[in-house]
């Protein structure tokens, strides 16, 4: 099967050797030694000189951490126009007094009722910057920057930008940031990062919940190890997936990534399909998954059902109420020409043949020509 989903993503053959050896003890230098690499690649990756936590757990478990953690503000604005901006509402209803800024999914963000929540009293403010379900890429420098205006702490969900598209906290103004192991920076799922600059501490809520207090994260990191016992056959696959990224080089990856979404869109939008985001002057496409809206004549199950039993590839559906009404492509970690060519001709060729679609493989691949 080739997973063409935003996350798990296909893994890389030296990732999958990675793991396969026999565990070390986790107080012994040896794991010292893979924390550091990892928390060194990192802090590049999500451009911080801000600490690095890394948390056994997926993605929601950094979210959890992120904001329990830093949950001591009168209130907090969640921006939510996607699937994974409402866990954030959700997540921070459980810790504090929440101004949940709801937009129709897929819809742009409106900076103006960001403004708002900030006039209103909130003193932190939540955002997904790659918003998953939905293909949006939310303008975080501008979200950032107001929030600053207010000295308002930020919290960014990096799960599906950070190691595929750009990140840069301190530049921008990110006081905190999460980043999960199994989409764009190729491992397999179940570790969580949360950067975490000083300023964060400000609002530290030391009633959040014990597994998740940053607090212990950050205390023994200054032994290069993590509190508890973590997944260390993770942290095996984790340090080769940023090896990788080291060598190929940031630069050069989210390069990647923008030529291969921007190949997937061009295909859609020649092949008569369309795209699902609705853009305004401060958001675009995500680079790292795309929505495309499904056409009439075909349902969901059809569609990925072929494309699974007929090709062996594995692209998403729709979340909640876009179950149905859109499919998305990830292009997301070590996945490069091959695997994106073979997902738009095995795409093309079962759309085609129910005359949905006109023949556009070959604008894709104008774009990918140059991709090495
Ligand atoms: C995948 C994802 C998550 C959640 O990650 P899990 O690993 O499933 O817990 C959170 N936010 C975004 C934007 C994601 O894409």
């Amino acid at each position: 099967m080739l997973l063409m989903i935003p996350g798990p993503v296909q893994l890389h053959e030296r990732i999958i050797r990675a793991m396969a050896r026999q565990m070390i003890g986790h107080r012994t230098a040896d794991f010292s030694e893979i924390l550091a690499f990892c928390v060194d690649v990192l802090k590049e990756v999500f451009g911080t000189s801000g600490d690095i936590c890394l948390i056994s757990g997926s993605g929601t478990a950094g979210m959890e951490a992120a904001i329990a953690s830093f949950s001591n503000v009168k209130k907090i604005a969640t921006i939510e126009n996607g699937k994974f901006g409402e866990r954030l509402g959700e997540i921070a209803s459980r810790y504090t007094e929440v101004e949940r800024l709801q937009f129709p999914w897929g819809e742009s963000v409106d900076l103006d009722a960001v403004k708002r929540a900030f006039d209103n009293g909130c003193e932190a403010i939540a955002f997904v910057h790659n918003e998953t379900s939905t293909g949006i890429l939310n303008p975080a420098k501008e979200i950032a920057r107001i929030a600053k205006e207010y000295d308002a702490l930020v919290i960014m969900d990096a799960i599906t930008s950070a190691g595929g598209d750009y990140v840069k906290m301190d530049e921008w103004g990110v006081d905190v940031a999460i980043v999960g192991s199994q989409k764009c920076l190729g491992a397999p799922p179940g570790l969580a990062a949360v950067a975490v600059t000083d300023r964060a501490w400000d609002c530290y809520n030391e009633n959040c919940p014990y597994y998740l207090d940053l607090a212990a994260y950050r205390k023994k990191l200054k032994d290069m190890q993590t509190p508890y016992t973590p997944a260390v056959p993770l942290f095996f696959a984790l340090a080769e997936a940023l090896k990788i990224i080291k060598e190929e080089g940031l630069e050069n990856r989210i390069q990647r990534h923008r030529i291969l979404s921007a190949a997937v869109r061009k295909w859609a939008v020649e092949a008569g399909l369309e795209l699902f985001p609705n853009l305004n002057e401060y958001s675009s496409y995500s680079n790292t998954v795309t929505a495309i809206k499904m056409p009439e004549g075909i349902s969901d199950g059809e569609l990925r059902g072929a494309l699974r039993k007929e090709y062996g590839i594995l692209i998403s559906g729709g979340q909640g109420d876009l179950k149905g009404k859109i499919f998305r492509i990830g292009t997301m970690g070590n996945v490069g020409k091959f695997e994106t060519v073979s997902t738009l001709a095995a795409l093309e060729d079962i759309l085609s043949r129910k005359k949905l679609i006109n023949p556009a493989l070959e604008y894709a691949q104008i774009l990918l020509r140059d991709l090495p």
